[in-house]
């Protein structure tokens, strides 16, 4: 159903036209127009097709290599050598494409645990669908913060903006009505309508869909349709341009070595060609982006298990870095389950009873609340659901509390609206007017220091104590009054000062007891946890000591703050780890600060204001739940679950991808330097080589794409969250990694060569101490392994050594398949191996065994000295 211009229209003509109603559709309808109309989603943007993907994994430097080297052992007519290479070539397509793919599909499904929601009315009852299931007709209900989920035709606006650069390229915010507008206006003049996909900046709005998916003006120009995200991090785009660069001088080095061989070693070319090649192949690191890549998508699904779900990928890399975590309190550190538990009203002080969201409780001492809850009722967006008895709420949970309490109380509710302030946390407080059985009355509830200067003839100062005594037990508190009145609208002027008090009511929002372990899991990481709140200094101080923060004790409020020069403020910021009554831009403030004090900040937010803060900080987290889409769009992370809990967890993930990514590199490059070296000193000394350039090939091949990979997938180590972050600038190519490279590679080179000239002297054939040799390789690589797993602690207890399945996995596709070219008489001719005696295989895991002990206890000294 396509409505003709209905920004140009009444608002009940186009209901009309879309035969829907003010209270919404039914289930049935809308599932009937769903089926017509199709899901309200763009179509996907064509990603590259598999056969593309697959021919994009032979652009590659090694590819090109091993190409060439192909076609001239092929012009040679060394067939098993050509067959060998084809089958490298082959191999590393096929696997690229594989991990190529399963990082991509994980990224997508990441991407849909991001679906938008929307708050729609159905039979008149407010309920939060999935975005893609609206259709024409249904009514849709809006704030500030929340992105348009389809086009809409406004029914309701109150104090109405949205930002529509997406659509026009104009990023202020236009302020909307419903008031019809001419035909022929230009999209951006046609204040009537919401579009799909923008933004609202400021007010509440209530709108019928008039269209959905691709018929939506966003939908029709094609936008929104940005390219899949590139699966990579600063980190990896480092190491993807070194290993460029690598390949590039290994080239240059191995061509240098061939012209030295064929004109002054005056070797025969074609023998020659098949070892510069085995040696350009074992030094390439081919497989490491891509193992990168792995990695970093491994990390997105295991940070997406524990709830926190990444947006946008190098968030992956410096969660892992933060060094402060700042976090809001309501929701994230509480549980965000609010009960009414105490409220004062000039007739004295009453304790409330009952549990959850249900309206039942006692009042103690009985009295009279009637006003209160009257206006905690109706000065409420949210409702309540009974279902099988289990009360839920929908909205803010605080409103479903005061919905709760007026129940409790009785209170009648059935008044219609005519005007709202809807809530702004810079204002701190929400007005109603409606028009019920007490008459047409204003009634505003909000922080008690707003509204009780918003309330004339009343003891401030006695209020004002009151207020701050019930906060400091940790209660959150709101303060409510009304006025009547005759007119229509609010004048926001005509409420300052001429309110009448009604009372105060206090709120338990308990600490989650998850948030209080993962504050202590932050502190031994050395991460400082500050909250930043809206909320009350007394309640704010009151609950961060519940929670275990460093220093609950000073607190600093958005007016305090206000008085701090930035100086001052850099000073201050270090040490106070509480801050109440902060507004967004306080937020800004603060990252601002930190990061100028050389922190690495992780900001939590949810409003539409937050925006800025959160794309400043190193990482911006938006709370899944409560949040608004802006924030999210905003963010790095998103939390599924709004729990502090969850950004622990993230970092704890965070530094594991990071370690992984380190532990690859640190397996790769001193592994390719180490086969490389064989060879290539074995040349220039004029000896036999150590291995046949086929030989190479195959190990390269086969340890490549299984014991580099395997590391991928390696868990958290215990030491994880034990130590200081590392720095954000810290270099991966440290030099602790280059000594870490010519260790290993000169006992690489040690090993490899002690075992074929001992082969050798026992007066074993050249083919026998080459089998003996390369086994020699791969057993050390293996060990190797073991050695990088454990980069925090000793890798010599059980539980270290022990490994994952990953890990085994991989050794034993290892050993079988070198027990395979070893031992199996038709790969012998293609490999050119012969059996090696058991003795000989026991000496060879010796030597292995014995290069562990080494590099183990080289890094035990080494651990201790950094410990001292
Ligand atoms: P946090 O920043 O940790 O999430 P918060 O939710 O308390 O804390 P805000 O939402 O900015 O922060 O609220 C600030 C204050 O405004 C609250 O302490 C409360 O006094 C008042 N307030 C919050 N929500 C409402 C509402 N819906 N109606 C009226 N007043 C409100």
């Amino acid at each position: 159903m396509q409505m003709k211009d209905p920004h140009s229209r009444p608002a009940a003509d186009c209901l009309a036209d879309l035969n829907a109603r003010p209270e919404g559709l039914t289930a049935t309808e809308a599932a009937e127009r769903l089926a017509m109309h199709g899901p309200n989603r763009l179509p996907e943007t064509q990603a590259r097709g598999p056969l593309l993907r697959f021919l994009a994994q032979f652009n590659n430097v090694l590819i090109y290599v091993l190409l060439a080297a192909a076609v001239v052992t092929g012009t040679l007519q060394h067939w098993i050598d050509t067959g060998v290479i084809m089958a490298v070539v082959l191999a590393n397509a096929v696997i690229g494409f594989v991990q190529e793919g399963k990082a991509e599909s994980a990224m997508l499904a990441i991407r849909q645990m991001l679906a938008p929601r929307a708050a729609v009315l159905r039979e008149g009852r407010r309920v939060t669908v999935n975005g893609a299931t609206l259709v024409p007709g249904d009514i849709v209900l809006l704030e500030a913060g929340d992105k348009v989920p389809a086009d809409l035709r406004l029914i309701e606006a109150r104090g109405l903006a949205a930002q529509e650069a997406i659509l026009t390229g104009e990023s202020v915010p236009v302020d909307k009505a419903t008031a019809p507008v001419a035909a022929d206006a230009p999209i951006g003049d046609r204040r009537s309508m919401l579009w799909s996909g923008t933004l609202v900046t400021q007010g509440t709005a209530r709108g019928v869909v008039t269209a959905t998916g691709p018929a939506t003006e966003i939908g029709r120009i094609g936008g929104l349709l940005a390219g899949v995200e590139q699966l990579t991090t600063p980190l990896v785009a480092q190491m993807d341009h070194f290993a460029r660069w690598l390949s590039f001088l290994i080239l240059l080095v191995v061509a240098l070595l061939l012209g030295w061989g064929v004109f002054v070693g005056h070797m025969p070319f074609s023998d020659l060609f098949m070892t510069v090649v085995a040696i350009a192949v074992s030094a390439i690191p081919e497989g490491l982006p891509a193992v990168m890549t792995i990695t970093l998508a491994i990390g997105v699904q295991a940070m997406a298990r524990r709830n926190a779900i990444v947006r946008r990928l190098p968030a992956i890399e410096s969660i892992g870095s933060v060094s402060v975590i700042c976090t809001d309190k309501t929701g994230t550190l509480t549980r965000n389950e609010m009960v009414v538990a105490r409220v004062e009203t000039s007739a004295g002080r009453f304790d409330i009873t009952g549990e959850g969201y249900a309206p039942r409780g006692d009042i103690s001492p009985p009295g009279d609340l009637s006003a209160l809850a009257l206006a905690a009722g109706l000065c409420n967006d949210a409702a309540l659901h009974d279902r099988n008895g289990v009360w839920t709420v929908e909205g803010d949970p605080m409103e479903g509390a005061l919905l709760a309490f007026a129940g409790k109380v009785g209170a009648p509710l059935g008044a219609s609206r005519l005007d709202a302030i809807p809530f702004d946390s810079r204002h701190r407080f929400m007005a109603v007017l409606t028009d019920g059985p007490a008459g047409r009355l204003i009634h505003v509830k909000g922080a008690p220091e707003r509204v009780l200067g918003m309330c004339g003839d009343l003891d401030y100062a006695l209020w004002h104590d009151r207020a701050e005594a019930m906060a400091r037990q940790g209660l959150r508190v709101l303060a409510l009054a009304e006025r009547p009145t005759t007119g229509d609208k609010i004048d926001p002027a005509a409420l300052e000062g001429g309110l009448t008090f009604t009372g105060l009511v206090g709120l338990i929002d308990p600490p989650r007891p998850e948030a209080i372990a993962a504050v202590a899991e932050c502190r031994a990481a050395g991460i400082r946890v500050k909250m930043i709140t809206g909320d009350h200094a007394g309640t704010a101080a009151a609950i961060a000591a519940q929670i275990g923060l460093q220093n609950p004790d000073r607190v600093l409020t958005g007016a305090d703050l206000d008085k701090l020069d930035d100086a001052q403020l850099a000073l201050e910021v270090a040490s106070v780890d509480v801050f109440a009554r902060t507004s967004p831009e306080d937020k800004l403030r603060l990252v601002t600060a930190l990061q100028a004090s050389g922190l690495s900040v992780a900001m939590t937010g949810d409003g539409v204001n937050d925006a800025p803060a959160l794309k400043r900080a190193d990482a911006g987290i938006a709370m899944g739940l409560k949040g608004s889409e802006a924030a999210k769009e905003a963010a790095d992370l998103v939390l599924a679950d709004d729990n502090f809990a969850s950004i622990a967890a993230a970092v704890r993930e965070g530094r594991t991808v990071y370690d992984n990514l380190k532990k690859v590199i640190s397996w790769t490059l001193p592994t390719n330097a180490g086969e490389s070296m064989v060879i290539i000193v074995a040349l220039i000394a004029g000896m036999s080589l150590p291995m046949t350039a086929v030989q190479i090939l195959w190990v390269n091949l086969i340890t490549g794409i299984t014991l580099g990979l395997a590391l991928a997938f390696e868990p958290t180590e215990k030491g994880t969250m034990a130590h200081p972050p590392r720095r954000r600038d810290a270099p991966i190519l440290s030099g602790e990694l280059v000594w870490h490279v010519v260790l290993v590679a000169t006992l690489f080179l040690a090993a490899v060569f002690g075992m074929f000239t001992y082969a050798l002297d026992r007066g074993y054939s050249l083919p026998l101490a080459q089998t003996i040799a390369m086994n020699t390789l791969v057993v050390l690589e293996i060990f190797h392994l073991f050695f990088i797993r454990n980069i925090h602690g000793t890798s010599l207890t059980w539980a270290a050594a022990r490994g994952t399945k990953v890990v085994w996995t991989v050794v034993i596709a290892i050993t079988a398949a070198q027990f395979a070219i070893t031992y199996v008489p038709v790969l012998q001719t293609v490999l050119g191996t012969e059996s090696v005696a058991l003795l000989d295989g026991i000496l060879i895991v010796g030597i292995g065994a014995a290069f562990f002990a080494i590099i183990e206890i080289e890094k035990q000294i080494r651990l201790g000295l950094q410990r001292r």
